[in-house]
């Protein structure tokens, strides 16, 4: 349990994790690399095979202090949470934490703007072994309660939406859940506990694609979730059985990215809001889909719930053929178009979301393209947006 202290946010991502029977004294966490632990005689061996585990050399597969000290990390930055397990993707930690939580008979709630991937897990694999998925609005808020049956066994959010970026009245789910004895799960990869301490407002599990902001350098693909009191035991045993494992030298890229992860957030949020803004004001522009910003689905929850904004939102094109909104992209210099987000530089991709609805339509006017906000000049992207402008009017002739 995390009670250790009482510092802020940015201090945390500096001190934690890093005790000194980790790192020896070393600034970094070093890199242990292992697979067999060695015993000086049988009957060690013995007596480790039937211990607890938990931060204790047994097995590569359990981890040395160089994912230890990052999975510790990620729980001292959740106050009130029991322990955080580590998974080699974003998405292999939303599936240990669902498969933790649910079993063949029962009824998953999941928010229809969830990244798609999450979606294919639910209607593919977990419908393959007899869970059932009921897609809910984003807004739908205390609503929820009316889609609650007698096999509704968990509810999983994701605040602000993907794509397009609606925020969820996180507490009023929680508080129909509690009622209800359902398990929460978050994934809130785009606020990370600096901007929403999820643990802290209720939320059962934690989801983090660590790949994003945590490494933060676009070079290494990690996840990982953290749990709220008495759900850790449930993630462990089922992480165990799955075989997770997370490399050391992954951990080790996870655990430096955090170290800056509160001033690169701060830039990312400020660079983003002044882009944001100045592209709400745009003739070109039909909408911009930002959290912070007063148009964006559930703008109150947000300015209630969150302490910042990050990096990552989308804007809709006035008007304009698909091969309009290619031009806008393809014409960008200082973003590179490619998938993911949360690295140091900005990226542009074309997005379709409604491809990935079922219970909510987007009734968008033009076609959408989200930004990541990268650590460039801000001035230096706002005249690269500028040119990719000039020449999507050429196409659409506006
Ligand atoms: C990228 C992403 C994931 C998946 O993370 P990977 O590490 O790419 O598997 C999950 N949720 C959200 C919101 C994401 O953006």
């Amino acid at each position: 349990m995390n009670d250790r202290d009482d510092t802020k946010p940015a201090t945390k991502v500096v001190t934690a994790g890093r005790r000194k029977e980790w790192t020896a004294g070393i600034v970094n966490p070093p890199i242990w690399r292992a697979s067999t632990i060695l015993y000086d005689d049988v009957a060690q061996l013995r007596a480790a095979a039937g211990r607890d585990t938990h931060h204790r050399l047994f097995y590569g597969r359990r981890g040395t202090p160089t994912q230890w000290s990052l999975a510790d990390a990620l729980t001292e930055l959740e106050p009130g949470a029991e322990g955080t397990f580590l998974y080699p993707s974003g998405v292999a930690a939303i599936a240990a934490a669902l498969l933790a939580i649910l079993s063949p008979g029962d009824e998953l709630l999941l928010v229809d703007s969830a990244y798609d991937p999450t979606r294919g897990l639910a209607t593919g694999l977990l419908k393959r072994f007899g869970i059932t998925t009921r897609f809910y609005d984003p807004m739908i808020g205390a609503g929820i309660a009316d889609l609650i049956g007698p096999t509704t066994r968990a509810i999983f959010m994701e605040s602000p939406g993907s794509l397009t970026f609606e925020v969820q009245d996180i507490p009023a789910i929680v508080a129909v859940a509690r009622a209800h004895g359902i398990a929460t799960l978050l994934d809130n990869t785009w606020a990370t506990p600096l901007f929403f301490p999820a643990i802290a407002r209720g939320i059962d599990y934690t989801i983090l694609a660590c790949t994003k902001y945590v490494v933060g350098h676009s070079d290494a693909m990690l996840g990982s979730v953290t749990a709220g009191p008495g759900c850790f035991a449930a993630l462990r045993d089922t992480s165990f059985h799955l075989g997770q494992h997370v490399a050391p030298d992954d951990a080790f890229l996870g655990s430096r990215g955090l170290r800056t992860m509160a001033v690169r957030l701060r830039q990312h949020q400020e660079s983003a809001l002044t882009i944001a803004r100045w592209l709400d004001a745009r003739p070109e522009v039909s909408a911009v889909h930002h959290p912070a910003l007063p148009g964006c689905p559930g703008h109150e929850q947000f300015k209630r719930d969150f302490t910042g904004s990050s990096g990552l939102f989308s804007l809709a094109l006035a008007a304009g053929s698909d091969d309009a909104r290619t031009t806008f992209i393809d014409t960008l210099d200082l973003f590179g178009i490619g998938y993911s987000w949360g690295g140091y530089e900005s990226l542009a991709i074309p997005i379709d979301p409604q491809r990935h609805r079922s219970v909510t339509t987007r009734d968008d006017a033009g076609l959408l393209v989200r930004l990541q906000i990268g650590l460039e000049d801000v001035g230096d992207l706002i005249a690269d947006l500028d040119r990719a402008f000039a020449a999507w009017r050429v196409v659409t002739g506006a």
